[in-house]
């Protein structure tokens, strides 16, 4: 794919060193962008100074939600700029396009076009420990059209925004609100699938669990409210008896890449990882039995987020008393390790910019 690019004329002021990044607020010079024309396929790729978009009021977007995104990161390391496993991410975005009848991108391009524009504004990526530029390709229908059918223009647009550590002071557990009024996904929607109407239809839960103290949602299946699926942005891991187990994925639940990457690490170091249906009722047993050793979420963002408090109906399952438990960390410590190249990558998963 060749790709044409735009330097900016006038570059903006990078944070300064130190400078506290937080997370998506901050853009970097460019961005990449591509349309899709029906009949013409995949066309114009290139990257130009980041910039707003100029669209109709009818742009299909705005009215039903034809979209998808993807996120990553690039991570400084001794010997240069890094990705973690980008060729997850393209094969996961064409997973998404499919189930929303949005044309596929070939894995290769879409790979070339995040290094491509991670390349041109490579001075943005963070140098301070924990940090990274967060990676964000995104498909919007682009027809000006009020019909309810798929479109026949898109865009696709990587932007990049430098972010902070998640976690300033070293891993943090955070409190989980088990939800059992309203649902994120059922078997045969787009649970699967990176799109912004699950994050729509998750945003009422995610605000009655912070007005009751809790930092993140645990989704429980839509049909008998039983089993657990994964948190708001995360998946979950379970250690019992030694044992980790974390929900099977059952069409509902993303297919996390970190989730991927866990189970990886922990099958490597002979740990018996189990992938099925669990309940909140093992989980209330476990914990009474005593054998609920940690829970931990996986994605991109946290990496690893150690979990210290559950909390379903009357029970409040406090997890290790809220300390850190030992796989969590060694977990985090390895994945962060491989990112950064601070230890060995033996299964290959970083790819220089
Ligand atoms: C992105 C995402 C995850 C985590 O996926 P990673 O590839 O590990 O970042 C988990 N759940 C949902 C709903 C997500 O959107």
């Amino acid at each position: 794919m060749e790709i044409k690019i735009e330097k900016t004329k006038n570059p903006k002021v990078k944070p300064k060193k130190g400078e506290p990044l937080g997370f998506g607020r901050i853009f970097t010079d460019h961005m990449f962008i591509m349309n899709y024309t029906t009949g013409k396929g995949w066309h114009d790729a290139r990257i130009v100074p980041f910039q707003n978009l100029e669209l109709s009021p009818a742009c299909m977007v705005f009215h039903y939600g034809q979209e998808m995104f993807e996120g990553l990161k690039a991570y400084r390391g001794k010997d240069g700029v890094f990705l973690f496993r980008p060729d997850m991410n393209a094969k996961r975005a064409n997973i998404s396009n499919r189930r929303l009848v949005i044309p596929e991108i070939p894995q290769e391009d879409f790979v070339q076009a995040v290094k491509a524009v991670v390349k041109v504004d490579e001075d943005w990526v963070p140098t301070e420990p924990g940090t990274s530029l967060y990676i964000r390709p995104f498909i919007i229908a682009a027809d000006s059209f009020l019909g309810v059918a798929p479109s026949k223009t898109y865009l696709f647009m990587i932007i990049l925004s430098p972010s902070g550590a998640y976690y300033e002071d070293g891993l943090a557990p955070v409190g989980i609100w088990i939800e059992d009024e309203y649902v994120r996904a059922v078997k045969g929607g787009m649970g699967y699938a990176k799109t912004g109407g699950n994050y729509a239809a998750s945003l009422i839960a995610q605000d009655k669990a912070h007005s009751e103290g809790f930092s993140q949602v645990l989704w429980l299946d839509g049909v008998e409210r039983k089993y657990i699926e994964e948190v708001g942005a995360m998946n979950i891991f379970f250690k019992i008896n030694n044992k980790v187990i974390t929900p099977m994925l059952n069409g509902s639940i993303l297919p996390g890449i970190t989730r991927d990457s866990v189970i990886a690490l922990c099958k490597d170091r002979g740990i018996t990882v189990e992938e099925r249906k669990i309940s909140v009722d093992e989980l209330l047993a476990a914990q009474k039995e005593g054998t609920l050793e940690e829970v931990f979420g996986t994605g991109t963002a946290a990496v690893i987020s150690p979990v210290g408090k559950l909390r379903f109906a009357d029970d409040v399952m406090t997890i290790k008393n809220s300390s850190i438990g030992e796989l969590s960390q060694r977990l985090y410590d390895t994945l962060t390790g491989i990112q950064t190249g601070a230890l060995e990558d033996k299964f290959g998963w970083r790819v220089r910019v």
